[in-house]
């Protein structure tokens, strides 16, 4: 393509709202535009960045047996009621009604319509087991889109999803599915993490993501340096996790004045005693009731973990009306010592830490403003529900896998996502299919999705420097870029004729051929960031070479001519 055929409105500095390097360079290279929060126009450079990314996507699926489908983003509300998802899914899903008021939505991901697709084609086990995928526009209306193409509210995503007979197959199926996953990426050209990651209240089910480790990373992610554990921060665990009683009992529950002492830091600085006696006691609200959890003053909850635990659809903190009502007191003196096991708002569950057991002399809240309890001995004054794993691991921990090494934290970006689900959606929508036996049984599925437009702006998250995008070849907009230095007759009809010769080889070529400065192509160039340059410029013309510069590393050699085309091919080999 010539430069000076094509849109790529470049720019020199980024705009104000941008605050991650990838979303900078994005618009700064001219490769999307903004039209609405978290909605974006594509450019032709953006585009093909797009389009390889799905290119090696769908090669990588093909090979594994997975079938392209297209299926529609305007999907009828009953097909979300089946599932319940239409009253649950909450804000995230954009919903719209036709000119009869028939309500539909704009899919957010598709279970819903390929189960349907798929209870209505697939009779037998011996048509299984099937994956359909496809790569299309996706609307979430997330509460902060922001990052550019990392949190958008309308994207590409690829999603597939797989149908088998039985859970051996999934499995199975599964394993290929990380595998491929990991390919895709690789050809890509991006370092990678496969972490467990948590599956919600679906129980039994597992799930991995796929992170490109990254500062401006909205996930977290723990990994061993020992094992190969990595995990998800939401579902880490870490070996002090697993409590073990020891109690002596001689301790006796009293109560104390702490006037206007609320976090577990003060009460513990006042008492005197170490945070890992302090019972801390935080109380939310759940679908048809409250949760409490208690956990060591030393360690925070894991807000996912407890959720999980009570299997409850959300959770959120108690405002202070409820912890009133629930306690007696103000925020900052509840305790589980003598709460009750019902309030207007339904039944409360009390789930404990594992390192609450070991606890034989604790602090905590006294459900009276200003006083807390001490002498508090677990099962002697209070009894949970259940102790369990609430922790949320902090860098340093040792590995609850290998129990050796010690658990690091870094932030990443989930750019991929594969599932278990189950028969979760098959159940729901009476998705069945006749077994060996000729008994009817619903499909077990899983579900698979890479954010294409996540995984370009993660590239370059991995890739830049302080003068711009630095692509891997494999998802580079163009291979090479034929700069003509300036525009004399013999450097244009130079860089012509080294830009017939790429294209003839089916090299994918920019020819910035715009009657502009050096200075100004060269700053475009290495914004842009085309892996390779091939510079034409006066004085090599006399001695017939050019100049050939790396993006990534500034090398600059000379070649002549007549080598140019072999050597640009070389190095464009994938
Ligand atoms: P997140 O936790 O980041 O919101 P998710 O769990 O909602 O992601 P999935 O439903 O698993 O994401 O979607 C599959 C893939 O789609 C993700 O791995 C991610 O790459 C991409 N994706 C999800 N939400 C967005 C978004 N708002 N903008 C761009 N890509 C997205
Ligand atoms: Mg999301």
């Amino acid at each position: 393509m010539r430069y000076s055929q094509m849109l790529i409105p470049t720019l020199r500095e980024a705009p104000s709202d941008a605050e991650v390097v990838s979303h900078k360079l994005m618009i700064r290279a001219g490769l999307i535009r903004q039209l609405a929060r978290g909605i974006y126009d594509y450019l032709p450079l953006g585009l093909k960045v797009l389009r390889k990314i799905e290119q090696i996507t769908r090669e990588e699926l093909n090979r594994a047996g997975c079938q392209e489908v297209l299926l529609p983003v305007i999907i009828p509300a009953e097909l979300w009621q089946e599932t319940g998802r239409w009253g649950f899914y909450g804000k995230e899903l954009l919903r719209l009604k036709d000119r009869n008021e028939r309500d539909f939505c704009f899919g957010p991901t598709q279970e819903e319509i390929i189960t349907d697709l798929v209870r209505r084609e697939i009779r037998s086990y011996k048509e299984l087991p099937k994956n359909f995928y496809q790569i299309h526009t996706k609307f979430r209306d997330e509460i902060r889109p922001r990052f550019g193409l990392m949190r958008a509210r309308e994207f590409i995503m690829k999603d597939g999803y797989s149908f088998h007979a039985t859970e051996k197959s999934l499995n199975e199926h599964y394993e290929l599915m990380r595998k491929t996953y990991v390919r895709i990426f690789e050809r890509c050209g991006l370092r990678t993490k496969v972490v467990e990651a948590d599956t919600g209240a679906i129980g039994g089910s597992s799930s991995h993501e796929v992170v490109v480790l990254a500062e401006t990373g909205e996930s977290e992610v723990a990994f061993c340096d020992a094992c190969d554990y990595s995990a998800n921060l939401e579902m880490a665990s870490s070996k002090t996790a697993k409590g073990e009683k020891k109690r002596s009992g001689s301790s006796k529950c009293r109560e104390i004045k702490t006037p206007g002492l609320k976090t577990v830091e003060e009460v513990a600085a006042f008492l005197k005693v170490k945070r890992a006696q302090m019972i801390k006691t935080l109380v939310y609200l759940r679908d048809g009731g409250i949760v409490v959890g208690l956990i060591a003053g030393e360690h925070e909850i894991n807000e996912v973990k407890l959720k999980n635990a009570c299997n409850a659809r959300f959770l959120t903190m108690a405002d202070a009306a409820t912890v009133k009502e629930l306690t007696g007191a103000e925020v900052g003196f509840a305790g589980p010592v003598g709460l009750k096991k019902k309030t207007s708002l339904g039944p409360v569950q009390v789930f404990a830490d594992f390192s609450i057991q070991s606890i034989d002399d604790g602090v905590t809240g006294a459900n009276k403003t200003d006083y807390h309890l001490t002498g508090v001995v677990p099962d002697v004054d209070f009894t949970p529900d259940q102790y369990l794993d609430l922790r949320l691991v902090k860098e340093g921990d040792s590995c609850g896998r290998c129990e050796k090494g010690r658990l690091q934290i870094k932030r990443g970006i989930e750019v991929g996502h594969i599932f278990k689900l189950g028969t979760k959606y098959s159940k729901s929508m009476n998705a069945m299919f006749l077994d060996e036996s000729g008994t009817k049984q619903p499909f077990i599925m899983g579900t698979y999705g890479i954010g294409i437009g996540r995984t370009a702006a993660a590239a370059i998250e991995q890739n830049n420097d302080d003068k711009g995008i630095i692509w891997p070849l494999p998802i580079a907009p163009f291979q090479v870029e034929i700069i003509s230095l300036n525009q004399d007759d013999e450097v244009i009809k130079t860089a012509e004729k080294i830009y017939d010769e790429l294209l003839a080889q089916g090299i994918e070529v920019l020819y910035d051929d715009r009657d502009e400065r050096a200075g100004v192509k060269l700053t475009d160039a290495e914004l842009i960031g085309i892996p390779h340059f091939v510079m034409v410029g006066s004085r090599g013309v006399k001695d017939k070479v050019v100049e050939l510069k790396a993006r990534k590393n500034g090398d600059i050699k000379k070649l002549a001519f007549k080598d140019v085309s072999n050597v640009v091919k070389k190095l464009c080999q994938i």
